[in-house]
């Protein structure tokens, strides 16, 4: 017999249209997904998990992140990109061993876990061997996290003879083991996209084959796109030209975007995904959000740079709304001489974000980031008796505004509790923090004498 789970009595912030909120309700789960959810369900046979005082949210998803950087936690927190590209991607990534990756991958996930999140866009951009790829995809698979593993490059520094690595296609025959291996069929929690260079960061021969090799295998590509000028000016009005680009097309950050050609990008269906915290500490300008919401759509957000900040997505929604809200405010107050009349975004359109946005940037919002019957049973349970956020007037604005990881008590992916009381269910934590301080310390210090040596 199926073993079923009934939450009991939380308060409901679906994010569905059609289920709406329920202050007090209950959630049952069955074979992974959501069956029913309800003011009062009678499941007898299902065991029931008290949820009174606690606010159940669709689980976050982190719409872009570079879990590989997780053993390097805090090292480039003062360097702006140009720093950081010259350190970590020419400099550190190059030392990085498959197992570097794997246990990197792992601790960041489970720390994203911990946080509330059941959905990570892994952004792996350091995969100079099959066996790294696999280290860290075998990495996500462990932690139990639903994970969109997106496969890129390493950039580091050419050797002499070598091609740079804006000049180097996208790797066909890789992507193609893996989604023969690993990836293979569509239900299971992990779901492969490509990293690619994109216009910005490759010529135009590379990026107009990296566009075609995602269309061709039916995944979604995403490309970061600002720090510098573009490898290739002028390149996306080629794509757009070629035909190229549409739904399944992902950029990230595209501060620097002019409107007119943002507002193309917009009508063909291309997804934007915000990291706001990393995009004004590293100099990407002011995240890209407002401009979206002015053409009726809306961004996904992503934590980015374990090396830089370790975010929870509650917090990156947190930032990502008060930088849109300063924006609009002191637009505002420029063009009228006063604040506006009422607040520009709203705490709702923020959990949105870090929610059923980041599942339509994935193509996957008819399975998540929202709680409905039918889909995955992917849920967050914030606990919301705590002193901070009591009392509870509007449970959007505690997540939203003033909830943290540490008030994240449950998480369930795929129906399956992968953080319960309070505390992760994955065990080993301290072997594993061992390994991942080993690890770092090992390619901080391996770069150190290298520096030494040249
Ligand atoms: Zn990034």
């Amino acid at each position: 017999m199926t073993r079923r789970i009934l939450l009991s009595g939380a308060t409901i912030l679906s994010m569905d249209p059609a289920v709406g909120d329920l202050p007090r309700g209950d959630i049952l789960v069955a074979d992974g997904k959501i069956v029913a959810i309800a003011p009062r369900i009678e499941a007898e046979d299902a065991e029931r998990v008290d949820a009174a005082g606690r606010i159940a949210v669709p689980g976050f998803v982190n719409a872009h992140m570079h879990s590989w950087q997780t053993g390097l936690r805090g090292l480039a927190a003062d360097w702006t990109l140009l720093e950081y590209f010259r350190w970590v991607h020419a400099g550190l990534a190059t030392l990085f061993r498959p197992e570097d990756i794997g246990i990197a991958t792992l601790v960041g996930a489970l720390g994203q876990i911990d946080a509330g999140t059941t959905t990570l866009v892994d952004w792996c951009h350091n995969n100079p061997t099959p066996a790294h790829t696999d280290a860290a995809v075998e990495a996500l698979a462990e932690s139990g996290i639903r994970a969109a593993f997106f496969h890129g490059s390493p950039k580091p520094d050419p050797k002499p003879g070598e091609p740079h690595f804006s000049e180097v296609p996208h790797p066909r025959a890789e992507v193609e083991r893996l989604l023969r291996g690993r990836f293979a069929g569509d239900d299971g929690l992990l779901t492969l996209g490509l990293a690619i260079l994109g216009p910005h960061y490759a010529t135009m021969e590379v990026a107009r084959a990296d566009f075609r090799l995602a269309r061709e295998l039916g995944v979604v590509a995403s490309m970061h796109q600002g720090g510098g000028a573009a490898k290739t000016p002028g390149g996306w009005e080629k794509l757009i030209a070629e035909g190229l680009v549409g739904r399944g097309i992902n950029i990230v950050h595209g501060n620097d975007l002019p409107d007119d050609l943002l507002g193309q990008l917009v009508d063909l269906g291309v997804s934007f995904s915000v990291t706001p915290e990393n995009e004004m500490t590293q100099g990407h300008g002011f995240p890209i959000t407002g401009r979206l919401l002015a053409r009726g759509v809306a961004p996904s957000l992503g934590v980015d740079l374990e090396s830089v900040l370790a975010g929870d997505m509650m917090g990156v929604a947190r930032v990502a709304l008060g930088m849109q809200r300063a924006l609009d405010n002191a637009d505002s107050r420029q063009r009228t001489g006063a604040i506006p009349p009422t607040s520009t975004v709203s705490v709702r359109q923020a959990l949105s974000w870090v929610t059923i946005e980041g599942a339509r940037m994935l193509g996957l919002d008819h399975r998540i980031g929202s709680l409905a019957p039918g889909k995955q049973a992917d849920i967050t349970l914030i606990d919301a008796r705590a002193l901070h956020l009591q009392p509870l007037h509007d449970p959007a604005a505690a997540v939203v505004m003033q909830a943290g990881r540490g008030d994240v008590e449950a998480v369930m992916v795929a129906g399956r509790f992968v953080k319960r009381d309070g505390r992760l269910l994955a065990g080993g934590l301290d072997d594993e923090l061992e390994r991942l301080a080993a690890s770092g310390t090992r390619i901080v210090e391996e770069l150190r004498r290298r520096q030494q040596a040249a």
